[in-house]
């Protein structure tokens, strides 16, 4: 057994770890990032997760901004992202569409500016705790067990793996019966036509997503497709789903389609996880050929990738100090421990059901994601940030979203270096100045 030692450690190297473990080297704390696959992304990359979205409220307002617009910035410049572009199904204002490949070698570029030390194939199994502190967590390596101790730990693993390890408490799914969202096997296709696809939406748009903006979509790049639902009633597949969703791009012939459907299990048990790899996989076939043979422009396309595992949702999420709710989202709620904002819905793919619930946020459009959301009970060297921070199962179901995942990541990993260095624990920490040092970097509060 080999030991390490930091002062900051992040596992998990999805879009919330990644962001966290730069804020965290970007303040000159000896960082190490810890990540289970070989690279870099989480779902966005490992499950085939595209468009980003949104960074904008319904208005246009980007409210997501810090090193989340940086990614964006460096991703445009070569060549790999647009930018934010209108989502042309009318579900949020703006996606952001990108390269995967090309997201996995920037997040480790910016990763290795920010000085911060990388271990991929390492998966994070055990949690060494004494009188309420991680002393140190141990991962599973190929090249044999590893200690890693630091003062202050960041859980992104989406699973809130290192927060159930060491006995913070965890919740799961829907209060009434602990059902999660569906998990889902993204795949892409290649060989589409999108000109005839757009032809398809503007010749019968009662047959779409009725906030999808017809007025402007002839001029509009079609970046986001949702509706198609006479077809998709008509071929009737064996899939709890109520209509055809795909997005368009990277390339010009190219859509990732979001489509499959896997209920009733538990992303942490691995025989329900064994199970919906295999259905996962069962249904993108189905929905291929579907869209071969019912969908105008896809007639030649082939699948030209899966995601390398089925894209979970939701699994596990602590109890913070403060569990953000439903009612919070929908007000557009403020807090005075802000440290980020989004303008997404509450978007619920049913646990049990084919449809979806949606609920919109009123006021300015944007809510508050208060720091007490990021902050676990009962462990104190502990900051957990992304898909598994604390909320309700319906507001998880707008705080998952990859941008809330990158700025909450940010924020997660600026507080635990200001912890370290005024010496207190995340709960102690100065608010005012944390949001002080992200409005420097230009986190939008
Ligand atoms: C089917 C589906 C569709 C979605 N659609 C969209 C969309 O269109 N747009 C959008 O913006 N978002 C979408 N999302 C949401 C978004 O992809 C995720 O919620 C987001 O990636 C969350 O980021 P994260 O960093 O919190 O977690 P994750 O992306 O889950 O990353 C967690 C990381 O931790 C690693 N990890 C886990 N456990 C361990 C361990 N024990 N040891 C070491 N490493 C570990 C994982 O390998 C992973 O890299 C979708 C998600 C799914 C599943």
């Amino acid at each position: 057994m080999t030991h390490h030692k930091y002062d900051i450690v992040v596992v998990g190297g999805g879009p919330a770890g990644i962001n966290a473990a730069i804020a965290a080297g970007r303040k000159d704390k000896k960082t190490l990032l810890i990540e289970r696959h070989g690279f870099l992304g989480g779902m966005s990359t490992i499950a085939g997760v595209y468009p980003w979205m949104t960074f904008h409220t319904e208005d246009g307002t980007q409210v997501i901004k810090g090193i989340a617009e940086e990614i964006v910035q460096r991703l445009k410049e070569r060549g790999a992202s647009p930018g934010h572009l209108r989502d042309t199904c009318g579900f949020t204002y703006s996606v952001t569409p990108y390269d995967p490949e090309v997201y996995k070698v920037l997040a480790v570029e910016m990763l290795e500016e920010a000085g911060v030390d990388l271990m991929v194939h390492s998966f994070v199994d055990q949690v060494v705790v004494e009188n309420g502190q991680i002393q140190s967590i141990e991962i599973t390596t190929k090249s044999g067990r590893k200690h890693i101790h630091a003062g202050m730990f960041i859980d992104t693993t989406g699973d809130a793996d290192v927060a159930f390890l060491s006995g913070a408490k965890t919740l799961m799914g829907r209060d009434e019966d602990q059902m999660t969202q569906p998990l889902t096997m993204k795949f892409r296709m290649r060989g589409v036509d999108l000109e005839q696809v757009k032809e398809a939406m503007l010749q019968n748009p009662d047959n779409f997503f009725p906030k999808t903006p017809f007025a402007e979509l002839k001029e509009l790049p079609l970046t986001a497709v949702q509706g198609f639902y006479k077809e998709w009633k008509e071929a009737n597949l064996p899939i709890n789903r109520d209509q055809v969703l795909f997005f368009a791009g990277p390339a010009e012939d190219e859509v990732l389609v979001n489509m499959t459907r896997v209920q009733g299990l538990d992303a942490t048990k691995i025989e329900d996880l064994t199970k919906a790899e295999y259905e996962g996989r069962k249904q993108v076939l189905m929905v291929a050929d579907f869209l071969r043979k019912w969908i105008p422009g896809f007639e030649m396309a082939t699948i030209s990738s899966t995601g390398a595992q089925i894209g979970v949702r939701e699994s596990r999420r602590i109890e913070g100090k403060y569990i953000l709710t439903k009612e919070d989202v929908i007000a557009g709620r403020k807090f005075d421990d802000v440290i980020a904002k989004s303008g997404y819905p509450i978007d619920i793919h049913a646990p049990s059901g084919n449809g979806m619930q949606v609920a919109w946020v009123e006021g300015d459009g944007a809510f508050d994601i208060p720091y007490g959301s990021l902050v676990p009970k009962g462990i104190d060297n502990l900051l957990v940030a992304g898909r598994c921070m604390s909320a309700t199962h319906e507001a998880i179901a707008t705080t998952r979203l990859t941008p809330s995942a990158m700025a909450t990541g940010q924020a997660a990993g600026t507080a635990a270096a200001l912890a370290l260095s005024t010496g207190v624990t995340p709960a102690g920490v100065d608010v005012k100045e944390l949001q002080k040092q992200l409005m420097e970097v230009h986190m939008v509060l």
